[in-house]
């Protein structure tokens, strides 16, 4: 931070020359990566050089250029609305972050609206009366008046919507936990026999964060635009971890958060394909910022760390998904040596490279997250939003897992900072957790 009465102008160094700098000379992560750059503070010292952190789909430890980046964002005085210099630097660092955004994911920077993380964005564009306005000068393309989300959401998609009851239904997921895409077809083809006045929304994620299973969604997009129905994505989880290409999916919009591929918390976006789609009762009204679509002054530093943390996670994705697909294969191979009759979720369908969700039969989660959090691992007992809760997950049980075996069910995700040390530190730990369970020993002897 500079010192004095004189504030910089210039903003964070996120320039293209910036940016090819850094491309190509991206982390080369080393084991525990995130001990070369601790936070500040004693607790946080420990934490960064004796633990394994496998919970990345919790949130991500923040990428050291990210933090660079955000610094120097603080330090810029201006609000990016205003019209002198300090506030066209501002303008500038969020536009170059949107379009690092918007490189991700194959979209026009224009088409970005940032707000503050993946649930805002959600609840944004799950409302009834989101309309298509492409070719129709007034918008009179009817609006959506019923959703149609997957039973396998994020509690932001499914409590976090803002449709009427019975204006919204669940999707069933196979055991797999992939969308039933008979059932949305069957579906659909009732509405418009029934209600043909009706327009659906049809909400289906990427890829599910308790058990990284990648939905059919560019095949959902197909079907739904047969039927005039409108499609989200909610690709929170798999940003920066898998390929993602807005037009390739072919849905009318996604939803994106920093927190999960090495940015701040607080701060996500909507992703439009293409500039038509309208809401008439926007949430946030106000100063007009995003194009009307989210008011309030932007979070200069939080954007600029996602612009950061897009370009890195995008710059690092092929090699990523290789590296850390092996090393979630080890834990996996892993675990089943040490416990033969453990489930993993969701290993059937495609998953993210990173994500692993499991249950060893006797095993109850929360005592085994306790045993392994002593041991020095990070992990979750499903979604992180319901962890500290002892609550069955929504998502397993859609799939039809035994109750017992959802009781026991751990992820395990890994990341940017996750490395073979780690891998092993967690099946050491697990095994001890094993040896130790009640249950197992008494079935052992029995
Ligand atoms: N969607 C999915 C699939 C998520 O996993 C999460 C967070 O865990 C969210 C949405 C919410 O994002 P945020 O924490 O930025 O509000």
């Amino acid at each position: 931070m500079q010192a004095g009465c004189r504030l910089p102008l210039r903003p964070p160094r996120l320039g293209r020359a910036a940016i090819a700098r850094r491309r190509g000379a991206n982390s080369s992560i080393s084991c525990r990566a995130i001990e070369r750059a601790p936070p500040d503070g004693a607790i946080a010292q420990v934490i960064a050089t004796t633990r394994a952190y496998l919970d990345h789909n919790a949130t991500t430890p923040v990428r050291p250029a990210v933090a660079e980046a955000m610094s120097r964002a603080l330090a810029m005085p201006g609000n990016p609305s205003s019209v002198h210099a300090e506030g066209r630097a501002a303008r500038g660092a969020i536009e170059i972050a949107r379009e690092q955004v918007a490189a991700l994911c194959g979209a026009k920077p224009s088409d970005i609206v940032f707000t503050s993380g993946g649930t805002e964005a959600n609840a944004t564009i799950l409302r009834p009366g989101l309309s298509d306005c492409s070719g129709a000068r007034d918008c009179v393309r009817a609006p959506v008046s019923l959703l149609l989300y997957s039973a396998s959401e994020h509690p932001c998609v499914r409590d976090g919507h803002h449709f009427p009851a019975g204006q919204a239904e669940a999707i069933p997921v196979d055991q797999n936990g992939t969308a039933d895409l008979a059932w949305l077809e069957a579906r659909l083809a009732r509405l418009a026999a029934e209600q043909p006045g009706w327009r659906a929304l049809v909400s289906l994620h990427l890829a599910n964060n308790e058990t990284g299973v990648i939905q059919p969604v560019t095949e959902a997009a197909v079907i739904a635009r047969r039927f005039g129905a409108l499609v989200h994505s909610d690709a929170v989880q798999a940003a920066g971890k898998i390929p993602l290409d807005i037009e390739a999916l072919g849905v009318d919009v996604l939803t994106l958060s920093a927190h999960k591929l090495g940015g701040p918390k607080g701060v996500g976006a909507i992703v439009f394909r293409t500039g038509a789609l309208e809401l008439a009762d926007k949430p946030l009204r106000g100063g007009g910022q995003e194009r009307g679509w989210r008011a309030g002054t932007e979070n200069l530093p939080g954007i600029v760390g996602f612009g950061v943390a897009a370009h890195e996670a995008g710059q690092a994705l092929a090699g990523e998904a290789t590296r850390l697909a092996a090393l979630r294969d080890r834990l996996e191979s892993g675990i089943l040596a040490l416990a033969p009759g453990t489930a993993i979720f969701g290993a059937q369908a495609p998953r993210l490279p990173n994500t692993s969700a499991f249950a060893t039969p006797g095993v109850q989660a929360e005592t085994a997250l306790i045993m392994l959090d002593l041991a020095g691992i990070g992990l979750s007992s499903g979604s992180a939003c319901s962890s500290g809760k002892v609550k069955r997950s929504h998502v397993l049980s859609a799939m039809g897992v035994d109750p017992a075996m959802s009781a026991g069910a751990l992820r395990a995700s890994l990341g940017w900072t996750t490395c073979e040390a780690d891998i092993a530190q967690f099946l050491a730990a697990y095994a001890k957790a094993l040896a130790a369970n009640p249950n197992r020993r008494a079935q052992a002897a029995a």
